[in-house]
C-alpha cells in the first residue's frame, strides 16, 4: 500500500538491523507522494548552489545522455470506485480497462519473472517493456481487475499481505478511514496511547458528522495541504503515528480506537481483502502471479532481523500452502528505501525469492538490482493523462508526482 512522501531515506548506513535503527520514525505520507523520490542526493549535488546545480545538470545532459530505460513497472492497489479515497489507492474499473488497453498497445507487457530474465540479458534495442503489479491483496483485484487483465492479455503480479486474509481484517489505514471519515457520532474527545506516548484530540463540532458533511469532503485526499475538519486532522495524524508501529502496538491502539468509537458500523465494508479461495481464483490461469508482501505489512526496517525473517518467510509459506506452488516474488511493504535495509534484501534472497519490488519512481534499467525493482504508482487517470504520464516516466521525468 500506501507509502511515504518522498523517497528521501537513502540512508548512509543501512546495515544496522536493530529495532529503532532509524534516526526518525517513518513519517506519514501519501501514497502518491511516495513517487516523489529525489535521486540527486546520492551524488551530493545538494551542496551546490541552485544556479551551479542547474548548469551542472545541463552539462551532464548534453555530454552524458541518460541510458535508455528497459521497462516501467506500474503499481496499483485497488480497481474500485469507493465513496471516498483519501489515500488515492483506487482506479475506477472503466479507467483501468482503458489504461491496460493503452499499455498493451504501446508496450510489451511482461510478467515480473520475464522482466527479470530480460534484465540479465545483454542490452539490446527492443520494444519498450512494462510490468503491472498490485499491492496488499484487495478483493477487487479479483472481482474488478482480473477479467480486464485477461481480455487485454496483460500479465500482473498481486502482492498479498497474508495477515489480512488470516484475520479477515481490513488494512489499518482503511479502518482509520472507516472510523473517522464516514458519517457517525463519536465522543468529543479522543485520548489514545500510541507507542508509549499519550495523545489527546478534540473533535469539537465534528464529533457528529452527517451525510452532508461527508458529501462535502469526500474528495479530500492526504495530498491536500489542508485538513477541512478536526476529523481529517486526527485521521492524518493517526496515519503518521500508526505507520511505524510494530503490529502488536498498532493493534492495541486500534483496539482502543474502536472502543472509543463504540464499535459501531452501520454501513457495508468497502475494503474487502482477498480470502484464501479468492487468492486461488485470482492465480488461476496464465495471467496473474501471486507474490508475498509480508504477514502484517510492517515497516521492515524497524524490526529486528528475526522478526523480519518471520514476516517474510511466513507470508511465503502461507501463500504456498494456499496455492500449492512456489511463491518467488516479493514486495516490501510501503517500499521506499527507508522502509527496508540491506539486511532485508539479504533475507528476501535467503528465503528463496527470485525478485523483490520497492516503491520509488524510476524506470528499470539494464542490469538493475532485481531485489529492489523500482515502481511507479498509477492514479485514477483517464487514458490521455495516463499516456502522457507513461511517456514522462519513460523519459526520466516525474509527471504525476505533483498533480493531485
Ligand atoms: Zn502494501
Amino acid at each position: 500500500m500506501y507509502a511515504s512522501r518522498g523517497d528521501r531515506g537513502l540512508s548512509k548506513n543501512r546495515l544496522r538491523p536493530a529495532r529503532g535503527d532509524r534516526a526518525s520514525p517513518a513519517r506519514h505520507q501519501s501514497p502518491a507522494a511516495a513517487t516523489a523520490g529525489r535521486a540527486s542526493d546520492a551524488a551530493g549535488l545538494h551542496d551546490m548552489s541552485i544556479a551551479g546545480l542547474a548548469k551542472f545538470r545541463a552539462t551532464v545532459r548534453k555530454y552524458w545522455p541518460r541510458a535508455r530505460p528497459l521497462a516501467l513497472i506500474l503499481l496499483y492497489h485497488r480497481v474500485a470506485e469507493p465513496a471516498t479515497d483519501p489515500q488515492l489507492l483506487s482506479v475506477a474499473q472503466e479507467r483501468f480497462a482503458r489504461q491496460m488497453a493503452c499499455l498493451a498497445r504501446r508496450y510489451e507487457v511482461v510478467s515480473l519473472q520475464e522482466l527479470v530474465r530480460r534484465i540479465g540479458r545483454k542490452a539490446a534495442a527492443g520494444p519498450r517493456l512494462a510490468a503491472v503489479t498490485f499491492d496488499d491483496g484487495y478483493a477487487d483485484n479479483l472481482s474488478n481487475a482480473k477479467s480486464i487483465l485477461e481480455s487485454c492479455k496483460v500479465p500482473a503480479t498481486v502482492f498479498v499481505s497474508t495477515g489480512f486474509l488470516e484475520n479477515r481484517s481490513e488494512c489499518w489505514w482503511d479502518e482509520l478511514e472507516d472510523l473517522l471519515l464516514y458519517p457517525s457520532s463519536l465522543p468529543g474527545c479522543l485520548q489514545l496511547e500510541i507507542g508509549g506516548r499519550r495523545f489527546e484530540w478534540t473533535l469539537g463540532d465534528e464529533a457528529t458528522y452527517r451525510d452532508h458533511d461527508f458529501a462535502s469532503h469526500k474528495n479530500w485526499t492526504v495530498l491536500r495541504p489542508d485538513d477541512p475538519t478536526n476529523r481529517h486532522r486526527v485521521y492524518r495524524e493517526l496515519c503518521r503515528l500508526l505507520r511505524p508501529l510494530e503490529e502488536g502496538a498498532r493493534q492495541r491502539s486500534l483496539h482502543a480506537l474502536r472502543a472509543w468509537a463504540g464499535g459501531q458500523r452501520d454501513r457495508p465494508c468497502f475494503h474487502h481483502m482477498l480470502s484464501a479461495d479468492g487468492i486461488r481464483r485470482l492465480a488461476a490461469g496464465p495471467y496473474v502471479e501471486v507474490g508475498a508482501h509480508t504477514q502484517s505489512h510492517p515497516v521492515l526496517a524497524r524490526l529486528p532481523v528475526a522478526d523480519q525473517r518471520e514476516e517474510i518467510g511466513s507470508s511465503k509459506k502461507c501463500l504456498e500452502g494456499i496455492l500449492g506452488r512456489s511463491v518467488t516474488s516479493f514486495a516490501y511493504p510501503y517500499g521506499t528505501k527507508s522502509d527496508y535495509t540491506d539486511y532485508t534484501t539479504a533475507l528476501v534472497k535467503e528465503e528463496g525469492f527470485a525478485l523483490a519490488c520497492s516503491n520509488y519512481p524510476q524506470a528499470v534499467a539494464a542490469g538493475a538490482d532485481v531485489y529492489q525493482l523500482p515502481r511507479f504508482v498509477v492514479r485514477n487517470w483517464d487514458e490521455e493523462r495516463f499516456m502522457r504520464v507513461l511517456e514522462s516516466w519513460w523519459n526520466g521525468m516525474r509527471e504525476g508526482d505533483c498533480d493531485q
